[in-house]
């Protein structure tokens, strides 16, 4: 068999670390046909020495120009700009696409690849967040497959029915499913003084106990908005609705997420808090290989703990929870809003509870309309964007 040609969109952030260092350890079955990101010229060069894409795709002209300087005397092409990032995505050429873009800007080469039927590794939770409908319509329409990489729902997808994992049942109720049980570790302030919240640094809000991850998801496990964003992409890959799904936390993040049935099982996926084990999952789905990751060692565990979540302490989770409820344009706008808060926090413009204010105000300043053209989803994100700056710029 030879070797499945991937591109990695997000390559330089920690979910394309991860999935590069899982293809180093099984390189008979993958080969790096092209490589993405924004803007981060020195690392892309490195991986590009190591990995010889026949691609790599800066998203900024500048930063491309400078790559290109630096691998002149490689193989690599290198292009610029999101259109490039989706032809290469839905190249005839390719096999599997890594979707681990941080953010919106993910959403389209994602689609792009979902629209020419690739085998879709989904990192970039906020594509499902934006477009959910229209982007499960086009995986079916188009005969895409799609595996979910964030780890809860890849836990979730290996404890289904295979019926469930390939979509054969238009509902998790008909094999016997009665909830998803999405766990969370409940990020770093889940015993902190709720009061003290106001006062949280950047430092401390990107701290995460468990997992080494990006800083925007970072800042969103610690207000839990990650668990929200979730929460809404579950609903969206297991076709259910927000009753059938319930948040627990768990601060051990053992347990990466779990199944309960109607007769009272409940199939639970365990592991390491490590990204390459879902990663490997969906790389070789239906096969495991090998993903450098240390089993768990039960005698050495202490604790493991559940409890309910603290919507007083989370709000941002609550809001997310509505605006699944609401629709696909309340999720797209929380969305937005999500973003340009987080990066005015990690610019320290705004504190730490006022990422909630900026989502909340935001939302209630927009209006909600029907989103069924991914022109509107974008035109939706875009317009929460400007009502999200100038509750930013009002709270100066
Ligand atoms: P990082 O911040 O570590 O990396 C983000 C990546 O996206 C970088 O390669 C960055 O490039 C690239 N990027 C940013 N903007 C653009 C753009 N406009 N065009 C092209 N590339 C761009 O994020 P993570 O790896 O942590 O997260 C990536 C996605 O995976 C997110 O959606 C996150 O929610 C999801 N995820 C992450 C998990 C984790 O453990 N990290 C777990 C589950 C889901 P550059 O470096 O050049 O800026």
């Amino acid at each position: 068999m030879s070797a499945q040609q991937l591109v990695v969109l997000g390559a330089t952030g920690s979910i394309g670390l991860s999935t590069l260092d899982v293809v180093e350890r099984n390189p008979s079955r993958y080969q790096v046909y092209a490589l993405a990101a924004g803007r981060n010229v020195e690392k892309m060069a490195q991986l590009c020495f190591k990995h010889k894409p026949r691609y790599a795709i800066m998203d900024e002209q500048a930063a491309a120009k400078a790559l290109a300087d630096i691998l002149a005397s490689t193989e690599t092409e290198v292009l610029a700009g999101v259109v490039e990032m989706q032809d290469i995505a839905s190249h005839v050429d390719v096999d599997i696409v890594m979707s681990a873009i941080v953010g919106a800007a993910g959403l389209l080469p994602t689609l792009s690849a979902v629209e020419a039927g690739k085998k879709v590794l989904l990192a970039n939770k906020e594509s499902l967040v934006m477009s959910g409908q229209l982007f499960m319509d086009k995986v079916k329409q188009h005969g895409a497959t799609l595996l979910p990489i964030d780890s809860e729902h890849n836990a979730i997808y290996q404890c289904l029915p295979q019926q469930a994992q390939n979509g054969s049942v238009d509902s998790i109720h008909k094999c016997g499913i009665s909830k998803i049980l999405l766990t969370g570790s409940g990020g770093p302030f889940l015993h902190r003084d709720i009061k003290s919240l106001e006062s949280v640094t950047v430092e401390e809000a990107v701290a995460h106990p468990n997992w080494s991850m990006g800083q925007k998801i970072s800042v969103d496990s610690a207000t839990m908005m990650n668990k929200g964003l979730e929460f809404i992409e579950a609903k969206w890959l297991f076709n259910c609705q927000a009753d059938d799904i319930e948040v627990v936390i768990h601060p051990q993040s053992m347990i990466h997420s779990m199944v309960q049935y109607r007769d009272g099982s409940v199939i639970a996926q365990m592991g390491q808090p490590d990204m390459r084990t879902p990663i490997a999952y969906g790389l070789a789905y239906p096969e495991r290989i090998d993903a450098g990751v240390e089993p768990l060692d039960f005698a050495s565990i202490v604790d493991f703990t559940f409890t309910k979540p603290d919507y007083a302490r989370y709000p941002n989770l609550q809001l997310a929870i509505d605006a699944c409820s609401a629709g696909q344009a309340a999720t797209t706008t929380l969305n937005a809003a999500n973003e340009v808060a987080v990066a005015a926090f990690l610019n320290k413009q705004i504190g730490f509870c006022d990422i909630y204010r900026v989502n909340a105000q935001t939302l209630e300043l927009s209006e909600l309309s029907v989103l069924k053209s991914i022109e509107s989803i974008m035109e939706t994100d875009r317009r929460a964007r400007r009502v999200a700056e100038q509750i930013i710029a009002s709270m100066r």
